[in-house]
């Protein structure tokens, strides 16, 4: 029997509708979900390639089946047992603030929040980040910072009311595609519209552009700040919207005085006429969209990036408007779920503050805890703070949920000592073979997209279905089932035993918040599909700041003044070669799911280091060779291609690949450096310095 159910993909943050074709037992086909307002019946290879991650093959091969322990099959119950009194005892020995939960913006908003609470009112630890972390927490710090919540403002549709499009430290061709296309269809429409790319590589995204900014890596403030300097100078700011509307225009006016643009075209190597071109199309356009995503986030300058860029907005009136505004594209399918629910240790439900006395009570009430000062007060760990503190024996219990530090993660040997120290390492997974899985002393069986039941929320603040199509394999569960079973082992049910009730819970937590959906239902978004945050009285909204008025206090937006900073590692005689992290087209993350696609190695079959052709004819390099990569924290060995995108004296290395490198477990990771931005605590994955060297093979 032919079947069909609608679902969402969960591949990146575009959100892209799905229609699942089943038999109700198996997979057998997906194709565009044609009602979908992300993406109109289009998926681009990793979507509509979904089906082939759930065949028989797959399911019998590279899925987890049964619960482990040490690589030996258990029961549920006996794993929920053991689990439960082993986290009990480490408790009782060590204090709550001894385990610590890693989870990931692949899950579903229901499992983040059961995690939420399984972490902090029946643990009593803020312990809980999210691998979002690596992702898009410079942007969420950046926005609250500048407008007074974390809420992306703008929605899909600005891309083709846009008059000008800024696109920064992100190449949406090939890591949000069927976004891009969007913007290639608005760009075939009209043509007037200008497009100007800001990145250190000619990426197909700046191919497409009409101008392309090639920066040195790491040196977005410099430019952003020479660029606001140019539209203070030739009056293209508005000044009566800084006068209305905003808050702190005159110190970020003394701070840029000294970036005047021909300062920034020496720091970021493009000429001073590029930097007064951008400026001008930025402020005096109808309407500037700016649209940016890792280049900006993972760097020790995270929040100085996005708040500068957000200063630009200000500035000149571009924002609230049709077409107008900062606009962050999130990387993971439901990285934005996992902020609205609180799952990192600096968020709490409803874009609370863990920080705020009155907060936590709120949340405890709501959780009908019967103490409402119960929550804890001590800061929670970030990721890498986490694993430092495994590693230093601080943290014992690690419970690690969809997601893959054991390569993802940045300063790989130290990640793996922290892994090999703790005396409890708990990995729920639904793919085998992740390098995380090999330091699991349990190993939990996890159902996955097709087989579980919840909510996702895209880049634009889009709230979509995911539905089950068919059982999970063998003895898998939906991942907040297995967070409810080890409370309730513990002697504290969380209170919500179906998707939709730890959803209702959620919703709750919304009431009165920025991001309201109390007059969002299952049953409203099953009736009229997915809808945007906030969702009242039976609307929702389609943008922000429409009025002008902020989510801060006073209602008036900040200009933010952080200087320019350098990146943490400098390249100099030693290690001379800036090394960035890149994504492919056709894979994801660490490829336990789009690994298991052998069509999605067509693109790209192998890992390769890219260089500059011309660096690499002075050196004698030639493709094919193989070369040693060394930074300060580790040394891996890669074959070498040759890549015109690349500017001189930089190199980058997709980041998907781990133990398939030749040489340096943990993949790139081997190489990248802990440090991170102080506000946003995101590390810093795009910039290394590193030395290469030939090796004579024999
Ligand atoms: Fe999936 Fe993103 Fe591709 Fe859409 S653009 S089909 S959400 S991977």
């Amino acid at each position: 029997m032919n079947m069909e159910t609608r679902s969402t993909c969960p591949y990146c943050g575009v959100g892209c509708g799905v229609i699942i074709e089943h038999d109700a037992t198996q997979i057998t086909g997906v194709r565009g979900d044609p009602d979908h307002p992300a993406n109109f019946g289009r998926l681009c290879t990793k979507g509509s390639t979904l089906h082939l991650t759930a065949t028989p093959v797959v399911m019998q091969t590279r899925r987890l089946l049964r619960p482990a322990r040490q690589g030996l099959p258990i029961s549920w119950h006996e794993a929920n047992t053991e689990i439960a009194a082993k986290l009990q005892a480490i408790k009782n020995a060590h204090g709550p603030d001894s385990i610590g939960f890693y989870i990931s913006g692949q899950l579903l908003t229901e499992d983040y929040h059961a995690f939420n609470k399984l972490a902090r009112a029946v643990i009593g630890t803020n312990n809980i980040d999210s691998n979002s972390r690596l992702c898009m927490s410079s942007a969420v710090v950046g926005y609250k910072q500048s407008l007074g919540a974390d809420a992306p403002p703008c929605s899909y549709e600005d891309i083709e009311r846009a008059d000008c499009v800024f696109i920064i430290g992100a190449n949406p061709a090939w890591a949000h595609p069927i976004l891009f296309r969007r913007l290639e269809d608005a760009k075939a429409r009209r043509p007037e519209m200008k497009i100007i790319v800001v990145d250190p590589r000619r990426t197909e995204s700046a191919e497409f552009a009409d101008l392309h900014l090639q920066i040195q890596p790491g040196t977005d403030v410099a430019l952003l700040h020479g660029m606001l300097h140019a539209m203070i100078w030739e009056g293209w700011v508005d000044t009566a919207f800084i006068a209305t509307h905003t808050e702190g225009f005159a110190t970020l006016k003394q701070l840029v005085r000294d970036m005047p643009p021909r300062e920034a075209a020496r720091i970021c190597g493009v000429s001073e006429e590029q930097i007064l071109q951008a400026a001008q199309c930025f402020a005096t356009s109808p309407a500037t969209l700016s649209l940016y995503c890792m280049g900006m986030n993972q760097s020790s300058s995270g929040t100085a990036k996005n708040t500068a860029l957000i200063n630009l907005h200000l500035a000149a009136a571009q924002i609230g408007r049709p077409g107008a505004g900062p606009f962050s594209l999130t990387g993971q399918p439901n990285a934005m779920g996992g902020r609205e629910a609180g799952g990192m240790a600096s968020l709490l439900p409803g874009h609370r503050d863990p920080a705020d006395a009155a907060h936590r009570s709120e949340i405890a009430r709501l959780w009908g805890m019967a103490d409402d000062s119960a929550l804890p007060e001590t800061p929670g760990k970030t990721a890498i703070e986490l694993f430092q503190a495994a590693e230093r024996g601080e943290v014992k219990a690690l419970w690690i949920v969809c997601t893959n530090p054991a390569q993802s993660l940045p300063e790989q040997a130290l990640v793996r000592r922290a892994l090999e120290r703790c005396e409890l390492v708990i990995v729920q997974e639904a793919f085998a073979g992740t390098a995380t899985a090999a330091f699991a002393h349990y190993l939990l069986p996890a159902a996955t997209w097709g087989e579980k039941e919840g909510t996702v929320t895209n880049s634009e603040r889009r709230i979509s279905r995911v539905r089950t199509a068919v059982p999970p394999p063998g003895e898998a569960r939906a991942d907040w089932r297995i967070a409810a079973d080890i409370a309730r082992a513990m002697g504290m049910p969380l209170g919500a035993d179906t998707p939709e009730q730890l959803w209702l819970e959620h919703r709750e937590a919304t009431r009165g918040r920025d991001l309201d959906i109390t007059g969002l239902s299952y049953a409203l978004l099953d009736e009229r599909g997915p809808q945007q945050w906030p969702f009242v009285d039976g609307q929702g909204t389609e943008r922000l700041y429409a009025d002008h008025r902020f989510a801060t206090a006073d209602g008036r937006a900040r200009f933010v003044a952080k200087p320019f900073k350098p990146p943490l590692d400098t390249a100099d005689a030693r290690r001379p070669w800036s090394l960035t992290t890149t994504r492919l087209r056709d894979q994801w993350h660490g490829m336990s799911r789009s690994g298991v696609v052998p069509r999605l190695f067509g693109h790209e079959g192998t890992p390769a280091l890219s260089l500059n052709p011309q660096d690499m004819a002075r050196r004698g390099l030639a493709e094919g060779d193989y070369v040693r990569i060394t930074s300060a924290r580790g040394a891996l060995v890669l074959r070498l291609r040759g890549d015109a995108a690349i500017a001189s004296m930089q190199a980058s290395v997709p980041m998907h690949w781990g133990g398939e490198f030749v040489g340096g477990a943990g993949g790139i990771n081997a190489l990248t450096q802990p440090g991170f931005c102080p506000d946003a605590k995101q590390p810093e994955l795009k910039f290394t310095a590193v030395s290469l060297e030939k090796l004579a093979l024999p």
